[in-house]
């Protein structure tokens, strides 16, 4: 009997060894790499830019921490910065925006997480929804979950938030 082989991603997602493609510096597993492609394509397809998008692609990336390569440290702070504006501050899409673009270039030390978050949410919770509602309301349980387990970093997003606050 052969049994199938597994991989378990720095996010908590447990699904058979893919074969796809890893990213230069988000180090997803390459199966959840292709979830996580495969759940933007659906919302695309189905709901354009859905009001869900910025959430997803925050929790996503907030939750993929730990690549030795300078611009997922980068890209770690941005998108947790991002979870905090859309969570504790109600940010819009065009607010996010501006808010990333104005961080982008600060060189940031790693931030250390505890995760995965503690109620095993992940990527494969979000596919395929019944509607935009149904995402929405799925990825804003994802992204608490997710800045949950930076809690250790939250006074800090929070500071980078208010600091660029108009
Ligand atoms: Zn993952």
């Amino acid at each position: 009997m052969s049994e199938l082989e597994v991989s378990t991603c720095v996010c908590g997602v447990r699904l058979p060894v893919g074969s796809g493609p890893e990213h230069a510096y988000v180090p997803a597993s390459p199966a959840c790499w292709e979830a996580f492609g495969l759940l933007q394509t659906d919302e695309y397809e189905r709901f354009g830019y859905s009001s869900a998008h910025g959430l997803i692609v925050d929790s996503y990336m907030a939750s993929h921490p730990g690549s030795p390569d300078r611009r997922n440290r980068q890209s770690i702070v941005l998108h947790v910065v991002g979870l905090c504006a859309a969570l504790e501050f109600n940010f819009g899409f065009q607010e996010r925006v501006r808010l990333l673009r104005s961080l982008a270039h600060v060189d940031y030390p790693a931030w250390d997480w505890q995760g995965p978050p503690e109620d095993g949410s992940t990527v494969l919770d979000l596919m395929f929804p019944a509607d935009e509602k149904d995402l929405l309301a799925r990825a804003n349980s994802w992204a608490a979950s997710v800045w949950a387990a930076w809690s250790p970093h939250a006074q800090q997003a929070r500071e980078l938030v208010l600091s660029l606050k108009p």
